[in-house]
């Protein structure tokens, strides 16, 4: 875990008593996303910012060392059809919060939420995810 991620961890952990919200960005939900933040929207706004700092971490990452998935080992380049992660601290407001990538073949999952549960896990191991959504208003 970089340094980085672990500062976001212990921000996320602060700000939220232990509990998050997990929100997936589909593949294709991105664009939606960001013209309900272009019309007003300033949760959508926030989030695609937060959102668009992911897609920034693969475009930019070298070819050699790519982004990697945040639930495997694989890796998640470009032109993939991969998935975003954004877990929130469960507040009103939220400030801060983590983004992360799911790879083609974890965003294709039919139980992507349990993936990007399984992702978040991994870096916070005793974090509780509460109330599941997306943008595109599904719940779990
Ligand atoms: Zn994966």
């Amino acid at each position: 875990m970089t340094a980085e991620l672990r500062e976001a961890v212990a921000r996320l952990r602060t700000d939220s008593g232990g509990t998050f919200e997990l929100i997936i960005i589909r593949p294709g939900d991105l664009r939606r996303l960001c013209v309900d933040a272009a019309l007003g929207s300033e949760d959508a706004a926030r989030l695609a910012t937060m959102a668009l700092r992911a897609v920034e971490n693969v475009v930019s990452a070298p070819r050699k060392k790519p982004a990697l998935c945040g639930c495997c080992p694989r890796a998640v380049r470009k032109r993939n059809r991969y998935a975003i992660g954004l877990a929130l601290p469960w507040t009103d407001g939220p400030a801060h919060g983590i983004a992360f990538v799911l790879c083609e073949k974890c965003a294709a999952d039919s139980d992507l939420l349990a993936r990007g549960i399984a992702a978040m896990k991994r870096i916070w191991p005793d974090a509780r995810p509460v109330t599941l959504t997306h943008p595109a208003g599904g719940q779990a």
